[in-house]
């Protein structure tokens, strides 16, 4: 058969070199596959067309055959219109424009036979259809049965004859041209198993639907066929790990976890953090090595559960290191664990790129000579000579920062390959999680400590800053300190960095008596750290900043957080601003500033904010405001190529048994070694052309 993916747009009949120059750039269809799998966003039905003499009062979108007899411009200003007078024998019905009006009566000719679609209204005891949308009668009609795809396309390919209908009539002639039959993607015995149509079936109903049920059973086989390969994907690369890759087997519970846990540990556990433990401990004790997600809202504790990780490591005669994004936040999860240990015989070290020589001399053979038992710190952990002697448990805290190239480094820190949990407060929803991380097994923490104070949300305009200044007064006084967030966008960094240092001037000159402080991303790092200082220390009242403070400082006092511009932000993003107050005992607020103007999501995003504290719950909402559009990029890089059909907003339960029936086979032929599952090595590989570094990737 013919390889579609190799055949170029530009032999389909109807294409020539300036047409296919716009498909790449404006669809990125370079191939008749892209062609194929370019799907229509949306179908209307017009599985019938209705009579002007049946039309009533209380119509849906209906659809008329007949012929303009004349256009009419009336009223004046405002009311000025363009009227058609319509007629398909039964009556005489009036379609009206209120704009583009030139347009329209260049384009639509008298007497020609066409198709119009709209909602008829009553107006004056006739009917009428405001903006309706008209197309000729035309071949790939004939095919479409009742419903009518649309293709989305842009201005410049509508300025190239290339809207919807012409879409729609190149997949006529490249469909026709292959007899209406394209290659089957998955072994028969696979289809017959889940029951669902062929792809050949399932792309030609996708563009041409032969009725709804056919169309649905269509979309259901694209979709399934979109998220099975990327499971395939990504579970065979766990399996492939789990079963090449011995874990260092943890089997003792032994004298510092439980010391630690009946006679350090200053609270009990939340039963969340109690489960995760558990989740993580039988994966350690298994044999296999444990790539494990640990996600956990902002504050649910999931540095206690590091500890008790790493405890158990060292139980085993293993030593572990725990790996932070910036300084300030080794510095710091190096003092909590030094405070929690205290009086506990174990070794820590804190290792990162200002340790200084002397010191550092110090810590490497220390650690090499496994006298070092747990290690603290930055990237420097994998990018100096460090050597462990028993490296047994990895953990990233907050995992967006590090690159999957940082994290597989890890890996060569030992022979043994060592347990990896990788920790992370951005919330993902269920089917993202399943998509990007699906080949880590995934703990979740869902409680938060108990006695914490809900933070407060509030929203306000910026022609309103003196209120604000106000209460940020009241809280300083209270002896409490403030970040101020401002965004840095890619494209606008120019600007933004000029909002933050106007706005650092304004806040030196509001408040004089109090010291403020500033950082951003182009500060050197040292400059930058020593800022930071400054407010973590307390010596600064106020911290304006880029969103550099986005990940995990901690600083108990600081109780309010102003977002500049929050309508720039996305909702992950603002909640994880919010979670840097709220830590200590003392009411929190976060306080969203935004323009007056602003449009319908952005309202709601702001109102999803305010009302709700939970993470989970907020990145559902993302998922669902935004569709899984803003994803995408995520996912283009993280797997190969984004989603054309399915959607992980709504797609849940297809992705679900797409990952079950790719289990499924993969626990009969993990390495897809069976003549039949070759079909499915030649997709992945198609898919997948880029990557495939097996195992090597976590
Ligand atoms: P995060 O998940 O954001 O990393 P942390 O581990 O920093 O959260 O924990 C936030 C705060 O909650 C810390 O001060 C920690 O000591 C405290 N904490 C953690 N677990 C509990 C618990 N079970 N009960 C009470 N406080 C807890
Ligand atoms: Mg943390």
């Amino acid at each position: 058969m013919l390889d579609l993916d190799k055949r170029s747009i530009t032999y389909l009949a109807g294409v020539g070199p300036k047409k296919a120059d716009i498909l790449v750039k404006e669809a990125g269809i370079s191939s008749y596959e892209d062609l194929l799998y370019y799907f229509p966003y949306r179908y209307v039905d017009r599985s019938r067309f209705y009579k002007i003499a049946e039309i009533n009062g209380s119509m849906p979108y209906i659809q008329l055959k007949g012929r303009i007899l004349y256009f009419d411009t009336l009223g004046e200003g405002r009311t000025r219109r363009l009227v058609a007078r319509f007629t398909d024998g039964t009556g005489v019905i009036d379609l009206v424009w209120f704009k583009g009006i030139a347009f329209v009566k260049d384009k639509y000719v008298i007497n020609k036979e066409y198709i119009v679609f709209g909602k008829p209204t009553e107006f004056a005891n006739t009917y009428n259809i405001a903006h309706p949308e008209i197309d000729p009668m035309n071949q790939a009609d004939q095919v479409a049965g009742g419903l009518t795809p649309f293709y989305n396309t842009t201005e410049k390919m509508k300025k190239a004859f290339l809207n919807s209908k012409a879409i729609q009539n190149l997949q006529y002639t490249l469909l026709k041209s292959l007899n209406w039959d394209v290659a089957e993607t998955l072994p028969s015995y696979l289809l017959k198993r889940i029951g669902m149509m062929s792809l050949a079936e399932a792309i030609k109903n996708i563009h041409f639907p032969e009725s709804t049920e056919k169309l649905s059973a269509a979309q259901l086989r694209l979709k399934f066929d979109e998220l099975f390969f990327i499971q395939l994907n990504t579970l065979r690369t766990a399996t492939f790990r789990k079963r090449k890759l011995k874990g260092i087997v943890f089997p003792n519970v032994g004298e510092m976890f439980n010391t630690f846990y009946k006679n350090y540990l200053p609270f009990e556990l939340t039963g969340a953090q109690k489960r995760v433990v558990r989740e993580i401990r039988a994966d350690m004790g298994s044999g296999r090595q444990m790539n494990r997600l640990l996600q956990g809202d902002v504050g649910s504790g999931k540095t206690l559960v590091a500890l008790l990780a790493m405890l158990l490591a060292v139980d085993n005669k293993c030593q572990a290191c725990l790996m932070a994004p910036t300084e300030i936040l080794a510095n710091q999860h190096y003092a909590t664990i030094m405070e929690f240990l205290k009086g506990m015989p174990v070794e820590v070290a804190l290792l990162t790129g200002s340790t200084k020589k002397k010191e550092r001399n110090k810590i490497l053979p220390a650690i090499a000579a496994g006298e070092i038992q747990i290690v603290i710190g930055t990237h420097a952990l994998i990018e100096e000579t460090v050597v462990f002697s028993s490296l047994g448990l990895s953990i990233i805290d907050e995992q967006h920062r590090f690159g999957v190239e940082q994290r597989s480094r890890l890996w060569t820190k030992s022979d043994v390959i060592p347990h990896i949990l990788v920790m992370t407060a951005t919330p993902i929803p269920r089917t993202l999680a399943m998509t990007l991380y699906g080949d880590l097994d995934v703990s979740v923490i869902d409680e938060l400590p108990p006695g914490r104070k809900p933070i407060k949300t509030l929203h306000r305009y910026d022609n309103r800053k003196m209120q604000l200044y106000d209460f940020l007064r009241k809280e300083i006084e209270l002896g409490r300190q403030v970040y101020v967030v401002y965004p840095l966008i890619e494209g606008s960094e120019k600007l933004d960095y000029k909002n933050l240092e106007e706005g650092f001037d304004v806040f030196k000159e509001v408040f004089p008596e109090y010291k403020v402080c500033m950082v951003h991303g182009k500060m050197k790092a040292a400059d930058k750290e020593a800022e930071m200082q400054k407010f973590v220390s307390g010596e600064a009242n106020i911290l304006l900043a880029t969103t550099v403070i986005e990940v995990g400082v901690n600083v108990p006092n600081a109780s309010v957080m102003v977002i500049e511009s929050a309508e720039r932000f996305g909702l992950s993003q603002l909640h994880q601003l919010r979670g840097r107050v709220g830590r200590g005992a003392e009411q929190s607020y976060c306080v969203l500033v935004s323009s007056y103007k602003l449009s319908n999501d952005t309202r709601k995003r702001l109102e999803i904010m305010v009302n709700s504290n939970d993470g989970f719950e907020i990145a559902e909402a993302d998922l669902r405001l935004r569709g899984h559009g803003d994803l995408e990029g995520t996912l283009q890089s993280g797997e190969g190529g984004y989603l054309k059909i399915a959607n992980l907003a709504s797609d849940g339960q297809i992705l679900q048994y797409a990952r079950d029936i790719a289990n499924e086979l993969l626990d009969k032929d993990p390495d897809l070694e069976d003549d039949t599952h070759q079909i499915l090595n030649g997709r992945l590989r198609k898919i997948f052309r880029k990557k495939t570094n097996w195992g090597l990737i976590s």
